[in-house]
């Protein structure tokens, strides 16, 4: 079951353990020290341009380098951490160590300009409010551009307060960063409502990609939902893309960005500044390249 949820990680409790008091205080004591002594990194996956497999962001996704069980799913943590408050801190921490690597890669020339660093956005942290407040803190901290930043926040955290979401929400955008929706599809929000939210891209959710080639409703839901998307001026991620056919259909629905293992897994950061590194010595090859035939 912990395998399904990404691979390198590992469950930190038996699931029948899962919904038992013991087993939920045990975990909110064991994060409170995960969060004090630093145990959060970052993991880096990225969202390829569906046209020609180009870095068009990447997402940061936080794991819990635990001293004996290794590396832990946010599956395992987030629901505990949002029930306390501790996400605020998690958060905190996982912004912080996130956009010092951009400001660090856009320094060394690394990061492609139109890309951006996709950063998952807890319903808490717009419940009460604390978000922009985050990412001012963040700006005054690290030298990056919010243009560079993209917030990613679910259908149902949308649904909640919908008036004040949608303030925050502009608030963001005024300070450059775009706003995609996560999940979506498995959430309750229509379209016409999305449409009233400055929004930039929707991901489409792997539950409907999983299929692809076996689910002909599925694959129908997949291209409504691009058609939709690209009617009201937004793009699509298509998430946990695993395989070739899946691909191959994503490419041909129109699906402008793709994101899954069949492209990369989530990378440490070291990996993923390699990855940059390659790509950028890439784009220098190119232009060489044509420098040549002028
Ligand atoms: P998400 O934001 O929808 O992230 C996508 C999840 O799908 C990640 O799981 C990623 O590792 C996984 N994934 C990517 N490609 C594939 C694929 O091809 N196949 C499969 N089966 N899975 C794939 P992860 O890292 O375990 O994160 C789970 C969820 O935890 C995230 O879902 C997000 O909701 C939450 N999360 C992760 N990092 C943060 C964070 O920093 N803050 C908050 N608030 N939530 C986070
Ligand atoms: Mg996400
Ligand atoms: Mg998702
Ligand atoms: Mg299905």
């Amino acid at each position: 079951q912990a395998k399904s949820q990404g691979r390198n990680c590992y469950a930190l409790f038996r699931p029948e353990l899962e919904d038992s008091a013991i087993a939920r205080s045990q975990l909110e004591r064991d994060f409170r020290l995960a969060i004090s002594r630093e145990q959060l990194i970052c993991h880096y996956q990225p969202i390829l341009n569906a046209t020609d497999m180009s870095i068009a962001a990447i997402e940061v996704l936080v794991r819990w380098e635990h001293p004996k069980r290794g590396l832990v799913s946010p599956a395992e943590f987030i629901s505990v951490a949002e029930h306390t408050g501790q996400v605020v801190e998690m958060s905190n921490q996982v912004f912080s160590m996130a956009l010092a690597s951009l400001a660090d890669w856009e320094a060394k020339g690394l990061w492609p300009r139109s890309a951006k660093i996709a950063l998952n956005v807890s319903a808490l942290q717009l419940a009460r409010d604390i978000l922009i407040g985050q990412l001012k803190s963040m700006g005054d901290r690290y030298t990056f551009s919010f243009s560079n930043v993209e917030i990613e926040i679910t259908e149902s955290m949308l649904m909640q307060d919908a008036e004040e979401s949608a303030r925050i929400l502009e608030s963001v955008r005024e300070m450059g960063l775009s706003i995609s929706i996560d999940d979506f599809g498995t959430g309750y929000s229509s379209l016409n409502y999305l449409r009233r939210l400055p929004i930039n891209v929707l991901k489409i959710d792997r539950s409907f990609v999983k299929d692809i080639g076996h689910d002909r409703s599925d694959e129908q839901i997949i291209n409504a939902t691009i058609d939709l998307a690209h009617n009201l001026n937004l793009k699509v991620v298509s998430e946990g893309v695993e395989t070739e056919t899946q691909m191959a259909f994503l490419k041909d629905a129109g699906s402008d960005y793709l994101q899954g293992f069949h492209l990369s897994k989530p990378l440490s950061r070291s990996a993923m500044e390699e990855w940059l590194e390659s790509e950028s010595r890439r784009k220098a090859g190119i232009q060489g390249g044509k420098l040549d035939v002028c």
